[in-house]
C-alpha cells in the first residue's frame, strides 16, 4: 500500500518509544535548552529555538508495555532531577535487605556475603510501568507531545541520512486490504529520530542493518519471566530484594531469579534465561515454573494469588556487543543500544542516563543545526566519559565467559570486578545464541525430549493460562505481525532437524504446529498471533531465523500495569 495518500509532520526530534530511556531523553532536552539559553541570554548570545519534540508509543497508553524488575539504582534518577521523591516518583520501598541464594528443591542456602552486583540496598523498588507514566507526565507537564497508540514501521531515509519514521496503517484485514476503518500511517519527518524502542525494537533493527551499525560481538539475550502474586501478609516484607539460581539446573544452564516485594502485598518474582541454549526444548516458561516447584517457592506462594504475568527479553551482550550509537539523523537509547548491564542484571538506570547523554548530545546538533554524524558522534564521547560506561567496563566480559563454559563462568566472574572487568581474557567473543542450537540427533537419548512440569493449577501454570494475566489483546482479522519468511522450513526441516522449538521458546504459546495431512510431515504452523506479549524471544531464538517480529497496530499488545 505504498501509492497510498498519507499525511505528514514535521518536527525536531522525534522519539520512538515511551520508555525510560526516551523519556529521561526528552525531559532533560527541555531542561538543557532552557539552561542553554538561559546563559546565551546572559552572555548576549542567540537563544535557541523551543525544539518542537514528539514522542511516539505503540502501546495504547504509556506504562503499558514495559516490563522490568524494576529495583532501580536512583542514580541516573536523581541527576536527572535531584528532587525526584518530593516530585513524587513512584517508588514502593527502598530496598534494605539485599539476599543471595542457591536454590534446591527442597532447600536453599542463603550466602553470608551478597555478591557486589546483587547488593542493591538503597535501590528503589518499583513498577516500571508506574515510572514510566510518572516521567510521561513530567515530560508532559513541559510541553513535550506524546501521542500513545503509535507504533513505527519504517525508517525513512534520504541518501545516507535517516530523516523520519513511517507509522504502521491501521485497519488492514487479515488479507492485507484495507476494511472500513482503515487508516493510513503517518510520516513524521524530523532532523533526528531518537530510537528507544526496548530491546530487538524492529526499527533498531532496520537502522542496524541500513547503516551497518554493528557492535563487535553479535548482541545476545536471556528470557526474562515475570509474575506478580499477592501474598498472605504475614509473608511480606517490604525492602527484601533476593537474587539467586536454581540448582542443579544452574551447572547446565546460568539462570537467576529476583524476587522482591512491593505495595499491597505484592511481590515481584522473575526467573531468567539465556537464548543460547542448546537445547531446542528449551522453554524459559517451564523453568520459571520449575523454579516455583521449590519449597522455598511452594512456602512463599501457598495461599497467594497471581496478578499478572508477563515476558520480556533482555539484551546481554554489553559493550562488545553495542553497536555504533548514531548515524545521520539518529541516535540509538537503551537496551537498543545495548545499555543494560546483564552482570547486575539491571538497566534502567543506565538507559536514563544514556538519554540523558543523547540530550546534551542534541542541544549541540540543535545549537549548530547539525544533525550529521559529526555532531551526534558526540553523543559515543559522552558515554565513554560517563559512570555508565565504567559500569560496563565492569561487566564486558560477563557473557563471553558464560559462553565459554560454566566452570569458566564460575571462575571468571569474581575476577571481573577487582580486575575491572578485564577478568583472565579480554576480550572474549559470542556467538548468536541461536547459533548454539543444536539438532536434536545430536543431543544425548535423555534430553530430546522436554522435561515437563506438571502444573498444579495453583502456583504452577500453562503457558495458555499464563498469557491471560498478561492483559494482552491483538485484532484477529489483520495480517500477523509475526511474519514467518517460509513456513514450509517449519512442516519440513524444522520439525525433522529441532522438533520446532518456536513451541517452546516462546512463552505465551502463539506458535502451534497443528495437523495437516497435506503437509509434509502431516504437520504445519498455526499463528496465535493474539496471544503475543511482545518478548521478542521468537526473533532472536529461531535456529532459522524465518522469524520477524513487526509492531501490531498501534494500542496493541500486553497491559504491564503494576508490572
Ligand atoms: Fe514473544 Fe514471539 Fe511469542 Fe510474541 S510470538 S510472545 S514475541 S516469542
Amino acid at each position: 500500500m505504498s501509492e497510498i495518500e498519507r499525511e505528514s509532520m514535521e518536527v525536531d526530534v522525534l522519539f520512538v518509544g515511551a520508555g525510560p530511556a526516551n523519556l529521561a531523553c526528552a525531559y532533560h532536552l527541555k531542561k538543557q535548552v532552557d539552561a542553554y539559553n538561559e546563559e546565551a541570554q546572559k552572555n548576549g548570545k542567540p537563544a535557541l529555538e523551543e525544539p518542537a519534540i514528539l514522542i511516539i508509543e505503540k502501546a495504547a497508553a504509556v506504562g503499558d508495555h514495559q516490563l522490568s524488575g524494576a529495583v532501580i539504582n536512583p542514580r541516573a534518577i536523581r541527576e536527572l532531577m535531584p528532587d525526584f521523591e518530593e516530585q513524587g516518583f513512584p517508588t514502593e520501598h527502598v530496598a534494605d535487605d539485599s539476599q543471595f541464594m542457591a536454590f534446591f528443591r527442597n532447600f536453599h542456602v542463603k550466602s553470608p556475603i551478597v555478591p557486589p552486583m546483587f547488593q542493591k540496598n538503597g535501590y528503589h523498588v518499583a513498577s516500571l510501568s508506574n515510572v514510566v507514566k510518572w516521567m510521561a507526565e513530567k515530560c508532559e507537564e513541559l510541553g513535550i507531545e506524546i501521542y500513545p497508540g503509535f507504533a513505527g514501521d519504517e525508517i525513512l531515509t534520504e541518501g545516507d541520512r535517516v530523516v523520519g519514521v513511517r507509522t504502521g496503517d491501521m485497519g488492514v484485514d487479515h488479507e492485507g486490504k484495507p476494511k472500513s476503518n482503515f487508516q493510513p500511517g503517518m510520516d513524521i519527518m524530523a532532523k533526528c529520530v531518537v530510537l528507544g524502542e526496548g530491546v530487538r525494537g524492529s526499527l533498531t533493527k532496520q537502522l542496524l542493518d541500513r547503516f551497518d551499525l554493528h557492535g563487535d560481538n553479535p548482541q545476545t539475550y536471556e528470557t526474562g519471566i515475570k509474575e506478580i502474586w499477592r501474598i498472605k501478609p504475614e509473608k511480606h516484607k517490604p525492602g527484601r530484594v533476593i537474587h539467586g539460581s536454581l540448582f542443579p539446573e544452574f551447572l547446565n544452564e546460568l539462570n537467576g531469579m529476583w524476587l522482591y516485594d512491593m505495595k499491597d502485598n505484592l511481590v515481584s518474582f522473575g526467573f531468567v534465561t539465556p537464548l543460547d541454549a542448546e537445547n531446542p526444548n528449551h522453554d524459559p516458561h517451564l523453568e520459571a515454573q520449575r523454579f516455583k516447584t521449590t519449597k522455598f517457592m511452594q512456602d512463599l506462594l501457598e495461599g497467594g494469588e497471581l496478578v499478572r504475568y508477563g515476558a520480556k527479553c533482555v539484551p546481554s551482550g554489553g559493550l562488545y556487543a553495542q553497536p555504533k550509537l548514531y548515524c545521520n539523523g539518529a541516535l540509538l537509547l537503551g537496551d537498543g543500544a545495548s545499555m543494560l548491564n546483564i552482570m547486575k542484571l539491571a538497566g534502567v538506570h543506565t538507559a536514563m542516563k544514556s538519554g540523558m547523554l543523547a540530550a546534551e548530545t542534541l542541544v549541540d546538533a540543535l545549537a549548530k543545526d547539525d544533525f550529521t554524524t559529526t555532531t551526534l558522534g558526540g553523543y559515543t564521547e559522552r558515554f565513554r566519559n560517563s559512570w555508565a560506561y565504567e559500569e560496563h567496563m565492569e561487566a564486558r566480559n560477563f557473557t563471553g565467559s558464560a559462553q565459554l563454559h560454566q566452570l569458566f563462568f564460575l571462575m571468571n566472574v569474581p575476577l571481573l570486578i577487582p580486575t575491572k572487568g578485564r577478568g583472565l581474557v579480554d576480550k572474549l567473543s559470542t556467538q548468536p545464541g541461536h547459533a548454539n542450537m543444536k539438532r536434536l540427533s545430536e543431543l544425548p537419548e535423555k534430553d530430546r525430549k522436554p522435561h515437563p512440569v506438571e502444573f498444579d493449577g495453583k502456583i504452577t501454570f500453562s503457558k495458555e493460562h499464563l498469557v491471560q494475566f498478561s492483559g494482552t489483546q491483538h485484532e484477529v482479522d489483520q495480517p500477523s505481525h509475526l511474519v514467518v519468511a517460509d513456513t514450509d522450513v517449519c512442516a519440513t526441516a524444522c520439525l525433522e532437524e529441532y522438533g520446532n522449538p518456536c513451541e517452546n521458546f516462546c512463552p505465551a504459546a502463539v506458535y502451534e504446529m497443528v495437523d495437516d495431512p497435506g503437509s509434509p510431515n502431516g504437520k504445519k504452523l498455526f499463528i496465535h498471533h493474539e496471544n503475543c506479549v511482545h518478548c521478542k524471544t521468537c526473533d532472536i531464538a529461531d535456529p532459522y531465523q524465518v522469524i520477524t517480529w513487526t509492531p501490531p497496530e498501534g494500542g496493541e499488545g500486553p497491559n504491564y500495569e503494576k508490572m
